[in-house]
Order: C-alpha cells, then structure tokens, then sequence
C-alpha cells in the first residue's frame, strides 16, 4: 500500500503487512483450490488444516497446558460478557468482579441478569486512572473476573491476584502482547480484533475442569461445552477470521514468539511515555505504576489544541489517537504490529508541533 498509515487505533487495530497481502491472495484463490477462502466449506480439509494450526499456534504461543480447550467463538468479547456468567454462575449464585473501568462495567452489567456480583474493588473514584490491588476474594464466589488491559483508560493488571475460585480474564486487548501463565486462569477470552487478528472472532481458553463442572441448561450456541464438542465448528464457524488470525500468529511466531513481541511492546511503551513525561505540554491519563504498554492515554494542558493536534497527526499519516469519547484527549494503541518506527514518527510529531512558534502562547505543566 503506497498510502499507508500509521494506524494507532484502538480496534480494530493494525495488521503486519505481510498478513494483509496473504489474506488478500487467499480472497482471489485458496491456496490455489480455484476457490476464494471465503468460499470454501468449513468441512473440508483445507479449512480443518487452517482452524487446526490457529489452535496449535495458540497453544504454542501461550504455553497453554494441555487440560485447556481452545475454542473460536463468534459474538465478539461482549457476548462473553454474559456467557461467562450463564455457564458458570451455578450453585454460587454470585460472582466476584473487578471494577476497573468500561469493559468491566458492562461486564459487570450482564452479570447481574445472572446472580448477585460482588465487587471486589473499583477504581471508578478516581476516573479508573489505577488497578486497585488490595482486595478480598469470598470463597463462596463462582468465580472472580477481571479485565487484563483496560482499552479505553490505559492501565493493564501486571500482577493477579492469588485466588481460591476460578479465575476469568478478559483478556481482549493485551492477548499475545506479553508471557501469561495460562494455568493461573481457568477461563481467558478475547475479540480477536486487538491482537490476534480480524473482527468477527472470539478466543476462549478454558480449564477442561470447569467445564465439566457445568450443569445449567444453555442454548446451544451460549454453551462452551457445545463449541469444544464440535471443535468449534457446531455451526459454521468465520472461516476467515480464523484464517487471518493464523496467519498473523504465524507471523508472530517468526517474529520471536510472545517473549520477544513482549520486549519490543515495552520499548514501543517505553518510548511514548518518555516522551510524555518529558513534555511541558502533554500529561499521561493512568497511574505510573499500571499503565498500560497497549493503550496509551495522554491529554495536554492546552485542551484546546487538541483537535489542532489531531489534525497536524494526521498530515504526517497518524491516525486513530483520538481518545475514547467520555474521556476525551488521546489514545494511542500499541499493539503487537506497530513498529517501533510508528511510535518514533508520533512522538517527533509530538515534539514538532509544540516546538513550532505558532504555538507558543500553549498552556504548560504546572510548576
Ligand atoms: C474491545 C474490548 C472489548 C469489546 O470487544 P468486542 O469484541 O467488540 O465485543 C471487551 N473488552 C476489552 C478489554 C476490550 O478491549
């Protein structure tokens, strides 16, 4: 693509060049079948050869032990929102939540069409600027929930809590960016459309144990235990988001694996907040010690100039860093195929546009 962006959008988010061109080949003719991808049965051995390799690359990439399921749903994390507590929330009529911002909030939502949440601590009293880490976990919960990476506020769970009760992560939006210790979490799920690939698709990993423990009775098309029956193929599955979502963990295999994506995440991070830090005009949004490497949530001290930022961004070919609308600012994500190079042309964009004169009646940090 000759008029290529540097896209720093939230979701959904930045795919490798080379992903893009096999996909598009793959679109005029599969592997050379004479078929489009899109056009091929999700029964054939073709497309049981793709879903096969997406699900050993997860495995693979994540460490994921053997007694887990890896199961391609549709519906986007949002209809785990409300399936995570139709399958578990059983005897224990009651959950536990984090609160840490607008994805847990609706998370939160749903749950309560399904038994009492508890939460175990929220952050809302400070704009969900922080992860709140002192915290109890009843024993008699269903299980405990919370959200790895908040997208919208930037701030990311570094450490997680020990727990006695299933753990269930939302882990939409820092997926692959970073090593996770799989066995600490007995349900992990995520919209493929941050890190892993396309829109249209939907990653749980899930403890085998916790599915057995399931009683209720569940539509079909809302019930884990259905999806890992069929392989995740109960219905048609999106044939070609799971083969985009291959092809990008492919990618991110040759490009190191996890641990190195993870190195080059926190130098890409390093960078911006450097920047900001450093800057008498801009200010980070989230605490220091939890903000997140994916989502980067900064504002200036001159509110008006944003939106003439914005536009000086975009004519260097920055786009997506407006912030999330109740927050306003910006918001520059970070996911595992922005390159580094991205994140330097942002940041001397930063540094350009308050060094030019034009400006120089800007607002400062306060002293
Ligand atoms: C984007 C996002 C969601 C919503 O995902 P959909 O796939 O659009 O439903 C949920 N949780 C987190 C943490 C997200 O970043």
């Amino acid at each position: 693509m000759d008029n290529k962006k540097y896209n720093f959008g939230a979701g959904p988010c930045i795919l490798p060049d080379n992903v893009l061109n096999s996909a598009s080949d793959a679109v005029k003719d599969y592997n050379r079948t004479g078929l489009s991808i899109l056009e091929i049965s999700h029964r054939s051995s073709e497309f049981e050869n793709v879903i096969s390799e997406c699900e050993n690359l997860v495995r693979e990439l994540l460490g994921v032990p053997d007694d887990y399921s890896i199961l391609f749903l549709q519906g986007g994390a949002s209809t785990q929102f409300s399936m995570v507590p139709m399958c578990l929330m059983q005897q224990h009529k009651q959950a536990v939540y984090l609160d840490t911002g607008y994805f847990s909030l609706k998370a939160i939502k749903e749950a309560r069409l399904f038994g009492t949440v508890r939460i175990a601590a929220s952050s809302k009293d400070s704009d969900y600027d922080y992860i709140p880490y002192d915290y109890h976990i009843p024993g008699d919960s269903a299980y405990f929930h919370c959200t790895s990476n908040n997208s919208i506020e930037g701030t990311e769970i570094f450490t997680f809590p020990e727990t006695n009760v299933p753990m269930i992560c939302d882990m939409s939006s820092d997926i692959f960016s970073r090593e996770i210790n799989v066995a600490n979490f007995d349900l992990i799920y995520a919209g493929a459309q941050k890190n892993m690939g396309p829109a249209g698709l939907t990653l749980v990993i899930v403890k085998k144990a916790l599915l057995k423990g399931i009683q209720n009775l569940i539509p079909s098309m809302s019930d884990y235990r259905i999806y890992d029956a069929h392989n995740s193929m109960f219905n048609t599955p999106p044939v070609f988001s799971i083969y985009v979502a291959m092809l990008n963990l492919r990618w991110l295999k040759e490009a190191g694996g996890v641990k190195q994506a993870e190195e080059r995440n926190i130098a890409k991070a390093n960078l911006l907040y450097d920047a900001i830090d450093n800057s008498d005009h801009f200010y980070g949004l989230a605490d220091k010690t939890d903000r997140s490497r994916m989502n980067v949530t900064f504002k200036m001290y001159s509110r008006e100039k944003e939106t003439e930022f914005m536009n000086f961004a975009e004519s260097k070919g920055i786009i997506g860093i407006r912030g999330f609308r109740s927050l306003g600012g910006f918001r520059a994500s970070l996911y595992n195929a922005m390159d580094i190079s991205g994140v330097e042309v942002l940041v001397q964009c930063m540094n350009d546009f308050v060094d030019n004169d034009l400006f120089e009646n800007f607002k400062l940090k306060p002293i």
